[in-house]
């Protein structure tokens, strides 16, 4: 557990509070500007690392204010203190065992009403809470007004209004922190009958705890099973009477707990919002507002998705970054003038031809590895994921993510897998890594198959898009295929995987126009982690490669594979695809595109080649990712599964194209 260190001087105070450093935690839902605030206040002295025993990334950083040194930590977006996901958990880890001095909860001005519920809690649980309401700005453009000073008031926590993105309010927080003084805050109450509830828990309760009794007693009639465990650890031989009260209180009230829970703190902040906030009457909605309306609902939502898609993904992605952009880099370029550069260098340098070919060799780690890389899988990324961070900062995927709730939950998922099978169109890989943020074990497993199977990654999708746009009914083939796949094995998988279906909730940000700056960082940002992530492995691929080709093993390979090359009708050439592909998705599509050009293919070859290796096995890169989030077993099994699969679809589809010679 880490425990923040007081400096050596520090002599704390009995509470073990200290005058001299603190530790700040920033918590709030997601997509509320706690990043933003956290950049602000620590500017450049911040580290990054997974929260032990997580995977989930935690930033720390340090500021000083009034020589007073903070640490402040920006812990991952929480919707209640009660967890669901794995962020959730380490976000409340957080503030249970590191003592924060000052708990900072950021919320969006614009959606104070629905946010104020978890103030509530962080005051009720005894934290130290400092409000930020932040985004003032786009509020005040709404025409909403807020009065903060009666908000203060009647929480009786410092409430500081604040736009991190225009480092407004930054002087008033760091005021606010190194001033705290934690003995006020407001005691807020529920409903007689609950209120008797928790007092009759509260009486039981006998150890210390970091939590207030009230909250403690809250979850455990919520049955969180930390709480159960830490008071079954803390109570010792008394702990059976709490359990014993617990479960008649939840007798008494069946399974509407929950439910009941939300509503009495919905009435508290009705109350306590009453004369703070005030929208403009009978406001005309803005165009993001009925934007967001048109999303949401199937009749206008479904074509503003192919709309996104077709000029995204198809134009932008397709045709733009894998023809357009591909052809510059790759044929003109490297083609024309690295190439013929680095290999007249390369023969000059190095007189042995085998070291030769090492490098600029048909497999070599400049004209094979670093040309693919570079010339074919970067343009693409880079396009799929501006569209990604664009679609991502105008607020859509929310939307998405409600649109497309109903179907998911036929496949065992829900609303909330949108992220990850939206991102799997750019990198499975990291897709699978954030299958993490979905809530049950079962979602992750059934989003981890569907994203190594039915999912292509954008270079395959743009190389396939690129090459397949040439024949219109290739195309089409190709589409029906996948999601036809996509939504059987999903139905399948929902119906074998054990495990109890999620409920889904999700917050939904306001649409708005995306910002640049923020597009161009998210992308920067994502598209730093692909390269480190893929540069290493084509180097080594093409490393292997050369190895198999000097050694004659890949020949042998190639041969190996030739009966199940001839068993969906592919050349045996094509076998060099999918030795690609086991390396890396987008290695193989890039094999693809080589095959194509050299006219190999004809249509019907080309669709069964595309289907085949888009649901071949996941590349090397994915399954190691399967294998730390899901473990050995099941990413084997699912390796597996998905390899039979991907032959048995391309054999059916094979003969079902000979016999009807659609194509
Ligand atoms: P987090 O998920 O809570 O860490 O949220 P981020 O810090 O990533 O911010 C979410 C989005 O809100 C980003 O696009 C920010 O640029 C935007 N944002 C943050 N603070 C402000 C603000 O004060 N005003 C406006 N207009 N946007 C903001």
């Amino acid at each position: 557990m880490l425990n923040f260190r007081k400096r050596p001087s520090c002599i704390p105070a009995p509470d073990g509070s200290c005058n001299c450093c603190k530790k700040v935690a920033l918590v709030g839902n997601p997509n509320v500007g706690k990043s933003v605030l956290f950049n602000a206040l620590t500017g450049a002295y911040v580290t990054v690392s997974n929260y032990p025993g997580t995977s989930v990334e935690v930033a720390r950083g340090t500021v000083l204010v009034n020589g007073i040194q903070c640490e402040v930590i920006d812990t991952p977006g929480m919707y209640s203190i009660l967890p669901i996901t794995e962020e959730e958990r380490v976000a409340r880890e957080i503030l249970l065992h590191e003592s924060p001095d000052v708990v900072i909860h950021v919320l969006d001005a614009r959606n104070l009403e629905r946010m104020l519920a978890m103030t509530l809690q962080l005051i009720e649980a005894g934290l130290p809470v400092i409000l930020v309401v932040n985004i003032m700005d786009e509020a005040e453009r709404m025409g909403l007004t807020l009065d903060l000073p009666l908000l203060q008031e009647k929480l009786g926590v410092p409430v500081i209004g604040a736009s991190a993105a225009k480092k407004k309010g930054l002087p008033e927080l760091r005021e606010a922190i190194i001033s705290y003084d934690h003995k006020r805050h407001a005691v807020f109450g529920y409903s007689k009958r609950l209120e008797a509830d928790i007092f009759e828990i509260m009486a039981l309760l006998s150890g210390s705890y970091t939590l207030s009794k009230k909250a403690l007693a809250l979850l455990l009639l919520q049955r969180d099973d930390e709480v159960v465990a830490l008071v079954r650890e803390k109570e010792g031989d008394g702990y059976p009477s709490i359990e014993e009260k617990v479960r008649e209180k939840m007798f008494a009230r069946r399974d509407s707990f929950h439910l009941e829970l939300s509503m009495e703190r919905k009435t508290v902040v009705k109350g306590l919002i009453d004369k703070v906030f005030h929208a403009p009457e009978q406001r005309k909605p803005v165009f993001g507002e009925r934007l967001s309306r048109w999303a949401v609902q199937p009749l206008t939502g479904i074509p503003l998705l192919l709309i996104a898609l077709y000029y995204g993904l198809y134009k932008f992605v397709g045709v733009f970054g894998a023809g357009t952009l591909v052809d510059f880099l790759e044929g003109t370029l490297f083609e024309g003038y690295f190439s013929p550069w680095i290999t007249g260098l390369v023969t000059s340098i190095i007189p042995w031809e085998i070291i030769r070919e090492l490098f600029i060799g048909e497999y070599g780690i400049i004209t094979l590895g670093l040309r693919y890389a570079v010339g074919i899988i970067l343009p693409i990324v880079t396009t799929f994921f501006l569209f990604f961070s664009v679609l991502e900062d105008s607020g859509y995927f929310p939307r998405l993510a409600l649109l497309v709730d109903r179907l998911f939950k036929k496949i065992g998922l829900t609303g909330r897998a949108v992220i990850p099978m939206v991102l799997g169109f750019g990198c499975d890989t990291m897709a699978t890594m954030v299958t993490r943020t979905l809530e049950t074990v079962r979602e992750r497993i059934i989003a981890t198959v569907l994203l190594a199977l039915a999912i292509p990654c954008s270079a395959q999708l743009g190389v396939i898009l690129a090459l397949l746009s040439k024949f219109p009914g290739a195309l089409a083939v190709w589409s029906v295929c996948m999601v036809l796949i996509f939504l059987l094995v999903g139905l399948l998988a929902s119906r074998v995987v054990p495990g109890e279906s999620p409920m889904f909730y999700m917050e939904l940000p306001p649409m708005r126009l995306p910002q640049l700056s923020n597009v161009l960082t998210k992308t920067y940002s994502r598209m730093q982690w692909y390269l480190l992530e893929i540069l290493p492995l084509f180097i080594l691929a093409s490393f292997l490669l050369w190895l198999g080709k000097i050694t004659n093993f890949f020949q042998t390979l190639i041969g190996w594979m030739k009966p199940v090359m001839a068993l969906i009708g592919l050349p045996q050439e094509t076998a060099i695809a999918f030795i690609f592909g086991f390396f890396r998705r987008d290695y193989g599509a890039a094999g693809l595109y080589d095959l194509q050009t050299q006219g190999i293919l004809d249509a019907r070859q080309l669709t069964v080649a595309a289907v085949t290796l888009t649901l071949f096995v996941p590349c090397i890169a994915q399954f190691l990712v399967m294998q730390r989030e899901r473990g050995t077993k099941v990413s084997v099994a699912i390796a597996l599964f998905v390899s039979i699969l991907a032959f048995s679809c391309g054999y059916v589809l094979n003969e079902f194209l000979l016999i009807t010679g659609i194509l």
